[in-house]
């Protein structure tokens, strides 16, 4: 591996394999993909004419080579930056790339001298790497783990450090040129190290970004995508685990089932639009009702549920009336004209060893029972007429 053009070749095949795993994503509607494509499309572009060195004139294999390599790294944090919700910093970057550029010019065709060219090139270098560290450390996903982030954010500074140490040997005229290679261990090293520095970094990319759609893809399951409430699924997952941890103590938690009344008729006077713009106010409303531990989920149609945890069947009762009493005061306007409309509700208080399928039953119970009492109402289903037919509670729909 001491062999300076066989390391280079290596990188460039890296290069190109990565360059196919980022093109991959590029439709996968995260910020950041097309810059990291561009990124390993242009240091592959930098390694085959560092890999002529020798071969073709110095101005491609020296400062082609090395402007390239720089702006390959520059796209890189741009990348970054994008992914992150910021913008890239273009102007001090391209004033960075435009000084480098200057740099090897001048100290090959004036003064060509190897080191502190070498010396220019671990600055910048050192300076990026630092750069996309911090910005990956700084704007890092919170409220979940962000391992990827991190991992890769600790890539980005072990390189910094790295070129910052080459930079610093350099200066001191401990490197040799990697041409001659007498001081074979250390150039090595570094030719190692900057030949994994792209193709590793990518790869902490397409880590995050597969990080990124996996949460998308969480986000669009669990929510229902008119009303932005939970989804069905999602809300019984987390009811589920909140009756769990009810059976190990503390204030039962508290179901309601709350269901728009004659939905139908405001779908046939109004129109389906009409229909939709109430599933969404009225969504809204309840669910700025409810405190931060509270979850509300759409169950279908127009009927929505909300679980209370850790409560008391009169706070419920509060929370079900309040909800209530909103839907009765709301107007939806639109070009359909102005929409009133009521709901109806249901609730109950769990009881130990109750599955979430019974709960809900007994709520639905306590719903229709406030169907046929007149509808714009809310009721409770009290423990002791737990025995309604469950029957008789399903068939008012
Ligand atoms: P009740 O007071 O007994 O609850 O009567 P209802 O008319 O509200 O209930 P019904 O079950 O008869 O009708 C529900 C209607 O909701 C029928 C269906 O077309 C409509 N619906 C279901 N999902 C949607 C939706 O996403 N958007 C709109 N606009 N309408 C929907
Ligand atoms: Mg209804
Ligand atoms: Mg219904």
């Amino acid at each position: 591996m001491s062999d300076p053009f066989a390391l280079l070749a290596v990188t460039t095949l890296l290069s190109v394999m990565m360059l196919a795993i980022v093109w991959s994503l590029r439709r996968c509607g995260q910020p950041g993909v097309r810059l990291w494509w561009q990124a390993n499309l242009t240091a592959m572009a930098a390694l085959v004419l560092f890999t002529l060195r020798g071969r073709i004139p110095d101005v491609l294999s020296i400062v082609a080579a090395n402007a390239a390599l720089a702006w390959g790294l520059v796209l890189f944090h741009a990348g970054i930056a994008r992914f992150c919700g910021r913008q890239p910093p273009w102007r001090a970057m391209i004033a960075g790339t435009l000084a480098l550029v200057a740099g090897i010019v001048t100290w090959r065709y004036v003064f060509d001298d190897f080191n502190t060219r070498v010396v220019f090139v671990s600055a910048f270098h050192a300076t990026l790497c630092a750069c996309a560290g911090y910005v990956l450390v700084r704007y890092r996903p919170r409220g979940r783990p962000a391992s990827h982030h991190l991992t890769t954010a600790g890539f980005a500074f072990f390189l910094s450090a790295a070129h910052a140490l080459r930079g610093v040997l350099s200066a001191l005229s401990v490197m040799d040129h990697p041409a001659t290679m007498t001081s074979p261990g250390l150039n090595a090293a570094f030719l190692v190290l900057g030949a994994l520095a792209l193709p590793g970094l990518t790869m902490g990319a397409v880590l995050m970004l597969h990080d990124a759609m996996v949460r998308q893809l969480e986000a669009v399951a669990n929510t229902d995508f008119l009303t932005g409430v939970m989804s069905r699924k999602a809300f019984e997952h987390e009811a589920a685990r909140e009756l769990a941890r009810a059976g190990r103590g503390g204030h039962p938690p508290q179901l309601l089932i709350v269901d728009i009344d004659h939905f139908k008729a405001v779908n046939d006077t109004f129109g389906h639009a009409a229909g939709d713009a109430v599933l969404v106010e009225f969504a809204r409303l309840a669910a700025a009702s409810l405190r931060l531990p509270d979850r509300i989920g759409r169950m279908g149609g127009e009927e929505f549920v909300v679980l209370l945890p850790a409560s008391t069947l009169e706070a419920a009762r509060h929370a079900a009336e309040r909800i209530r009493s909103l839907a009765e005061d709301s107007r939806v306007s639109g070009p359909f004209g102005t929409v009133r409309y009521t709901v109806s509700g249901g609730y109950a208080a769990w009881q130990p060893g109750e599955s979430l399928a019974q709960l809900t039953a007994r709520a639905d119970t306590a719903l229709y029972l406030a169907k046929l009492s007149g509808r714009n109402r809310v009721l409770a289903h009290a423990p002791a007429a737990a025995n309604v037919p469950v029957e008789l509670a399903s068939s008012h729909r």
